[in-house]
């Protein structure tokens, strides 16, 4: 095998020259940024829509299953799948119809009532994670900020613990690192922060149980809040033993497990919780299991329900910071009910598995093929290369191996050709739908682009 070495002037030069394909061949989704730029904050609906390698955002006409049609009429193979958001596929028949009847047959999308979907919903919840007791917010953010609170509430302290580089949505404690001094600091770019995150947040290293021991010993954290496996840089999976030393240091310290399954939801219908055995006390999750209709949810043992049980001064009822308005409407469950025991299944997520097991397989093929110094981690049907190898073992070393020019070509390279990555790495996530074919068709275009820039 002969090293494929990267040309960086190559990267370059074929950048500039993807950017102007995408610009030819995009003129109506180029004209209605131009119009966004008029009144919409950095020219999109949400600002990271403006992340786009192309110079601007592609728009969104159509969507179906794993397909994406943008307003150029390009059909797009949607590995990005609204990064989660889309995992049951885009608008499934049977959410589809949920929607339908609850929101025009039916009628009413919030009435402060709760509906029948809600003990449905949190049943199939309970049967899939091994928690009895549910909650439902509108997006994971909240029910990681929620499960913080009741976290804080039990155990009457302040801090809580994440891992370096980690993501939970916009929750201010969750926005430190270690810097390259292995010292706790803001994550940079950090907006108009509320206080010093080194004062709310105790930060270490994935893998790293002697770091967690470490922090957990000051006797200040009332909880762990962790994904299982990381997957917003890159998929870092967890060593031999991690994940129950996690469990065991966090209940000798006194601290409450949390496992953020927003993304290893991948892993199977219960996420890595129930495919690997995990015992957390409080799970949070949200974007896939609307079908695309916004909801969170969060899920408490039977020792963090009494212990809640036991505090009536706690205001869960009005205003004491766990809640909002819409939350736990009943469009959102309605549309979950109906993902959950329609489209999400577990013979759903075994086909998913499988399809991301051949897409995993073809990257490493050429991987392999080629001597690139690249990895390729897989979590059910989740799988993403890093521009590193062997793969990263925590958030940092993965930080360190990002390469956004590169990324930026291969997401254009693909995109002009009918393929679609989630924008803010290389991960591509398979839905029901998604077809070995499809597979089949990213791996030539990413073996294309190789040999472009050998
Ligand atoms: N948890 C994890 C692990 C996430 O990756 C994200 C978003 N990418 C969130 C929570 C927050 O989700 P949302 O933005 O939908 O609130």
């Amino acid at each position: 095998m002969t090293g494929t070495v990267i040309d960086r002037g190559r990267v370059t030069q074929l950048l500039a020259a993807e950017r102007e394909l995408y610009a030819e061949r995009n003129p109506r989704s180029r004209a209605a940024a131009a119009e966004g730029a008029a009144h919409l904050f950095a020219g999109v609906p949400m600002t990271w829509m403006a992340k786009a390698p192309g110079g601007f955002p592609l728009v969104h006409a159509e969507a179906h299953g794993a397909r994406v049609v943008d307003l150029d009429g390009h059909e797009l193979v949607d590995f990005c799948l609204g990064d989660t958001g889309a995992m049951a596929g885009h608008s499934p028949p049977a959410t589809v119809a949920a929607v339908v009847h609850r929101y025009a047959e039916a009628g009413g999308a919030t009435t402060m009532m709760p509906t029948e979907d809600g003990p449905v919903v949190a049943a199939e919840l309970a049967r899939r994670f091994g928690l009895p007791t549910w909650s439902f917010s509108l997006t994971a953010t909240d029910a990681n900020r929620w499960a913080i609170r009741l976290a804080r509430a039990i155990t009457g302290r302040p801090r809580i613990l994440v891992h370096s580089w980690c993501y939970h949505g916009s929750v201010d404690e969750t926005f430190i690192v270690l810097d390259e001094t292995g010292r706790p600091a803001p994550r940079p770019g950090g907006v108009g922060a509320p206080w010093d995150v080194t004062e709310t947040t105790r930060v270490v290293e994935y893998n790293d149980l002697e770091g967690l021991g470490r922090e957990l010993a000051h006797g200040d954290v009332a909880a762990v809040l962790m994904e299982p496996a990381l997957t917003n840089m890159g998929i870092v999976l967890p060593e031999p033993g991690y994940l129950d030393g996690v469990r065991a240091l966090a209940t000798a310290a006194g601290a409450l497990w949390i496992i953020d399954e927003t993304h290893t939801l991948s892993a199977g219908p219960g996420g890595c919780t129930a495919a690997w055995g995990l015992a957390p006390d409080i799970v949070t999750l949200g974007k896939a299991i609307g079908g695309g209709v916004p909801i969170g949810a969060y899920g408490l043992s039977d020792a963090v329900r009494e212990q809640i049980a036991a505090r009536p001064e706690l205001d869960l009822v009005d205003t004491g910071g766990v809640g909002g308005t819409l939350a736990g409407n009943a469009l959102s469950l309605a549309a979950a009910r109906a993902t959950l025991t329609e489209v999400l299944t577990a013979e759903a997520f075994g086909r998913m598995a499988e399809v991301c097991t051949r897409y995993t397989a073809g990257v490493q093929g050429l991987i392999d093929r080629h001597g690139l110094p690249w990895s390729i981690a897989q979590l059910g049907a989740r799988a993403e290369y890093r521009f590193c190898a062997p793969a990263p073992r925590d958030g940092g070393e993965s930080h360190r191996a990002g390469d956004a020019e590169l990324e930026d070509l291969l997401h254009l390279y693909l995109v002009n050709r009918g393929i679609l990555l989630t924008p803010f790495h290389n991960m591509a996530l398979m839905a029901p739908t998604t077809t070995e074919t499809d597979v089949d068709a990213h791996l030539a275009v990413l073996a294309e682009a190789v040999e472009a820039l050998a």
